[in-house]
């Protein structure tokens, strides 16, 4: 409603003005005019009267009287001969003892002219013997010049007399009163167009302008398809234009400002890492998915009023909000905390608005368990290696020195311990040859020959070598699969050697004597299976998981007497994982082990070397 009379009141504002612009132009003109019309029928008529009365010799006739109420009869008979009827106005002659002594006039012959004439004009006239003149009105409402000329004696100069002249003004008076009407009729027509153009006027004005608020309007709503309609070239189609140029640029940078967002956005819900964002009192403002499932928030969960200290403060007294307020009042920090199995790495720091005022605080939190993890186990590892190859350094140099200290006389014993030397030496090349091996396949620089073999002909290669030993402990090994089948692997056959070796005599390694271990290798759903199942010691449920971590050994002592360096598993699972497959044990306590390998078969097409 506001609106509505806003506007109209600018359309009316402008009627007004252009109204009373007009009006006061009009009035200006209308009195200037008629005054100067006025001035200037007076000046006709006085002009008219005066030319008149001196051409006509009148003043000079009148000069050769020396009394002029003396030769009253003549004057008007003068009088009535050549000016009653030649002459509109009312002429009077006045002796100089203001007699009217001849008039056109007949009512006024004889009277005193003081009492009906202009009597100041009249002695001025006596006065200064010049023509005067003045405006009167008789009768009541008879507008008159009055016009007084004194008579100048012939003989002597002196003023003998005056002729008096009374012009009707009355049709000066109504010609001026028609103008007046003329003037006021014109006004009030021009004016009633002037209403009419101002109203087009304002409307060609607050039209364009109309279209911009509702633009604006429409603007404010979000909507930018509308563009205002550039109607001139003049200031108002300016302001359209730069109304359409600002639309354009605000959808633009909105555009871009949304883009923005929605790239924010995407980042926030996608990142891995949690983002919490809070104000200083510690109200949540923003919690990404990421952040939602550390936290254990459900996605649809409302936030807003639940109290950082609640949701992320009570986990550890560093991250309360008074805590983290203070830390980060300089620069952002970083700091630890561990949420259930979950250890993460959480940095935040203030943010600003644009003042540069602190508004609230980011916190990133980054699940690194598993680095933590890989940390702990790199630490494990060169502690374990350490470890590994100074037990036999130890052994060797305690030895050697007992050796140097006089055993060496004694043959026996310099043997026996020479013998130990060598089997601590045979264990360090040993070590030292796993790690290098696992350092090429770690770095990726183990030169693999992938040819297509027959796996059974390898695996019988293999279970020949390891025989001796199995006999040597009175184990049997009982071959499942059929004798001359074939299964056709794409391997390296060196490497996958490695691996049927490793399993093989670890399985002859933690059986007991007179143990069986049974070897199996069938195709199963296009892969390849490969089992040893020995009836041998066995491994505990919990350390199961754990055997094919580099160094891990259920038993340590076992192991190492038996010339394991612990790191057997952990490269026959890389060599197996090269090839595609995957190695997995199941295993009970005192009942046995089985080691599965699983393969993909040889079915890969093209040009391949055959074995
Ligand atoms: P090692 O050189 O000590 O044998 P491995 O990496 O080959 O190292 O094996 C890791 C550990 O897993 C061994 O120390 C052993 O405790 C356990 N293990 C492996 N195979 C068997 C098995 N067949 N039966 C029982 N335990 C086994």
């Amino acid at each position: 409603m506001k609106r509505v009379r806003q506007r109209s009141s600018v359309r009316w504002r402008i009627v007004l003005i252009y109204f009373l612009l007009v009006f006061i132009a009009m009035t200006i003109v209308s009195v200037y005019l008629l005054d100067k019309m006025k001035t200037y029928q007076m000046d006709s008529v006085s002009g008219n009267v005066t030319g008149t009365i001196h051409e006509s010799k009148l003043l000079t006739a009148l000069g050769r009287y020396s009394d002029l109420s003396g030769e009253a009869a003549a004057i008007q008979e003068h009088l009535d001969s050549n000016w009653s009827r030649s002459f509109s106005e009312e002429l009077s002659v006045v002796s100089t003892d203001f007699l009217v002594c001849a008039s056109t006039n007949p009512a006024i012959i004889g009277l005193d002219a003081r009492d009906i004439f202009d009597a100041g004009l009249l002695l001025s006239a006596f006065v200064t013997g010049e023509d005067t003149e003045s405006d009167s009105v008789i009768s009541g409402n008879i507008p008159v010049k009055n016009l007084c000329y004194p008579v100048i004696s012939g003989e002597n100069g002196g003023v003998t007399g005056l002729v008096y002249v009374r012009a009707d003004l009355s049709s000066i008076q109504s010609f001026l009163s028609q103008s007046k009407l003329i003037f006021v009729q014109a006004m009030v027509l021009a004016l009633v167009i002037t209403v009419g153009l101002g109203f087009v006027i304002a409307r060609s004005i607050t039209v364009p302008i109309n279209d911009v608020t509702r633009t604006a309007q429409r603007m404010s709503q979000g909507d930018f398809s509308q563009e205002v309609e550039v109607k001139s070239d003049d200031e108002i189609g300016q302001l359209a234009q730069m109304f359409n140029l600002l639309r354009e640029k605000l959808d633009y940078t909105l555009s871009e400002i949304s883009n923005e967002k929605n790239k924010l956005e995407t980042i926030l819900t996608y990142m891995a890492d949690g983002l919490i964002a809070i104000d200083l009192d510690g109200n949540v403002l923003h919690a990404n998915p990421a952040a939602r499932a550390i936290l254990r928030i459900g996605a649809e969960e409302d936030l807003t009023d639940v109290p950082y200290d609640s949701l992320l403060g009570h986990i550890s007294p560093s991250m309360k909000l008074a805590a983290i307020k203070a830390n980060c009042s300089e620069r952002g920090c970083n700091d630890t905390f561990r949420f259930g199995p979950t250890t993460f790495a959480v940095r935040y720091d203030r943010f600003k608005d644009d003042d540069g005022r602190d508004v609230g605080i980011i916190i990133i939190m980054q699940d690194i368990t598993e680095r933590q993890k890989l940390e702990d186990m790199q630490t494990d590892f060169v502690a374990n290696v350490s470890h590994e190859l100074r037990t036999p350094l130890t052994t060797i140099k305690s030895y050697t020195e007992t050796l140097l200290d006089g055993s060496l006389d004694d043959r026996d014993t310099a043997v026996r311990f020479l013998n130990i030397v060598d089997a601590e030496t045979d264990r360090m090349n040993r070590l030292v040859r796993d790690l290098l091996q696992l350092s090429r396949l770690d770095h990726r620089q183990e030169k693999w020959t992938i040819k297509e073999c027959n796996l059974l002909s390898l695996l019988n290669a293999v279970i020949m070598k390891v025989d001796m030993t199995a006999r040597q402990k009175q184990q049997r090994l009982n071959v499942l699969y059929g004798e001359g089948q074939e299964i056709r692997v794409l391997i390296d056959r060196d490497s996958f050697e490695q691996v049927l070796m490793n399993v093989l005599s670890n399985a002859i390694k933690y059986t007991e004597q007179g143990g069986h271990i049974d070897i199996d290798a069938f195709v199963k759903n296009s892969l390849v299976h490969i089992s040893v199942r020995d009836s041998g010691i066995g491994i505990p449920e919990e350390e199961l998981p754990r055997i094919f971590e580099r160094f891990y050994r259920v038993e340590k002592a076992r192991s190492r007497a038996m010339g394991g360096t612990g790191l057997g598993l952990a490269i026959t699972k890389q060599i197996v994982e090269e090839h595609g497959g995957t190695i997995e044990a199941a295993s009970r306590e005192g009942e046995g082990t089985t080691i599965t390998i699983k393969l993909p078969l040889a079915t890969k097409r093209g040009i391949r070397n055959i074995e």
